[in-house]
Formats: C-alpha cells, sequence, structure tokens
C-alpha cells in the first residue's frame, strides 16, 4: 500500500533540504506510482529494464525515470530513448555503450558513477583507483564522449545496524565526490549530483552531503 501521509511528509521535508527525491517504484504496480504522480511526484526509480519498459507504457510521459539498478550493456538500448538519470555506471564498458546508444537516440544521456563504499563484495563499483583511471580516460577522450554527461555519483551504505560504519561510508562517498567535482578530470560544469541514501538511512545520508535520495519501502512499503 502506498503511504501518501508519509510522501507529503517526506517530499516538503526534501524540498526545505534542497535534495531531490526519487521515489523508488521496484516490483510495485503501475497504479501506485499513479498515486504518487497525481500528488505531484515525477521522479521515479526503477532497477529491472523489462518491467520499466512496461510501465512507461501505462504512465504519463513527464515522468523522468530514474535507473538505479544494475544495468548490462546489452540492455541500454531499450532505455536510452527516454531514461532522465542513469545511477549504477559502474564500467567504461557501459559509458560507451551509453554513449553509442545516446548518439542514436540523438540524446545525451545523464548518468552517476557508481562507487562502491560498501563492506559488501557483491556491491556494485567503483574503486578509487578505477576512478582515477576512468576519469583519465574520459578526460583524454571527451571529444567522442558527447553523448553521455557525467552529473555526479551516486552509492549504497553497507545493510548494517551500525550507524559508525553506514556514516564512514557515506562521508567516504562525499569526499570523493568533492575530489572529482573540484575538476581533478574535468568533468562538465554540470557534475552536481550526489546520490546517497534510501529508506532506512537517508538521514545520515542528507547530513553527510547528500542531494539525491532512493526510496522505496517507506513509500509504497515492502517489496514481495
Ligand atoms: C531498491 C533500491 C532502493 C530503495 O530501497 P528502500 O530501502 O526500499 O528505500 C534504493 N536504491 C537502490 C539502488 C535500490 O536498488
Amino acid at each position: 500500500m502506498v503511504n501518501t501521509l508519509a510522501y507529503l511528509s517526506l517530499s516538503e521535508q526534501l524540498k526545505n533540504q534542497n535534495v531531490t527525491l526519487v521515489a523508488v517504484s521496484k516490483l510495485k504496480p503501475a497504479a501506485d506510482i499513479k498515486t504518487l504522480y497525481d500528488l505531484g511526484q515525477r521522479d521515479f526509480g526503477e532497477n529491472y529494464v523489462q518491467e520499466l519498459l512496461e510501465k512507461t507504457g501505462a504512465l504519463p510521459e513527464d515522468i523522468r525515470w530514474h535507473f538505479i539498478g544494475h544495468l548490462q550493456s546489452n540492455k541500454v538500448k531499450y532505455i536510452a530513448p527516454f531514461v532522465h538519470l542513469i545511477h549504477g555506471v559502474d564500467s567504461l564498458k557501459l559509458l560507451l555503450e551509453i554513449n553509442k546508444q545516446g548518439k542514436k537516440s540523438g540524446r545525451v544521456i545523464d548518468c552517476l558513477l557508481q562507487v562502491h563504499i560498501a563492506t559488501e563484495e557483491t556491491k556494485f563499483g567503483f574503486d578509487n583507483t578505477e576512478l582515477f583511471q576512468f576519469g583519465a580516460y574520459y578526460e583524454t577522450n571527451k571529444a567522442e564522449l558527447a553523448h553521455v554527461r557525467i552529473r555526479g555519483m551516486m552509492g549504497m551504505a553497507s545493510f548494517s545496524e551500525d550507524e559508525s560504519q553506514v556514516r564512514k561510508e557515506f562521508n567516504a562517498l562525499k569526499q570523493t565526490f568533492e575530489v572529482h567535482k573540484s575538476g581533478t578530470f574535468l568533468f562538465e560544469q554540470s557534475f552536481d549530483t550526489l546520490s546517497m541514501g534510501m529508506s532506512g538511512d537517508y538521514e545520515m545520508a542528507i547530513a553527510k552531503g547528500s542531494n539525491m535520495v532512493r526510496i522505496g519501502s517507506l513509500l509504497f512499503g515492502r517489496r514481495g
């Protein structure tokens, strides 16, 4: 069930803090998305390409769809024509494919670099060394990368009860973000988005400098 009261107070709070709310609707029906849409929500996050395609057909065209899941290169072509922001760019191969498909669609596709900050090995993302290698490649090959725009970074903290661990991880991501924002590799002026924080840890993420949170279960109830 959609928790409209939670939505109204959360969206008000985040607006005052200049934090963008991405409502994570994976595994939830289009009708639930429409409920929040009717209350004014426009940014929605999905994790699975097939599911996203089914939903876009059934919902208003002015929704800004965020792809927040692990994206396989061979599926980029399906979402390239309309996706608003891809949060999980975790390899050069994926970025090159997004650029290629962006070109085909006549678009510049906004992307976030996913950074590995958690203790779990299973989570995706660049480590610090890879980020510097990536940045060096990007800077050298910028002219060929005209159909992607690196807007910032995304990270997921450890799934942990240990608040000090989670805080440490958010801190680390914020620092990494600032290092790259301040121009190490000449990412665009538009390098301005730090996507961190979910239902369980968004307040801490905002305190640590997040300006985009991805919230699912708090709004739509538990999944599955
Ligand atoms: C599912 C998901 C979320 C939302 O998680 P909740 O705990 O339900 O808020 C946020 N980010 C990513 C990458 C997700 O996969």
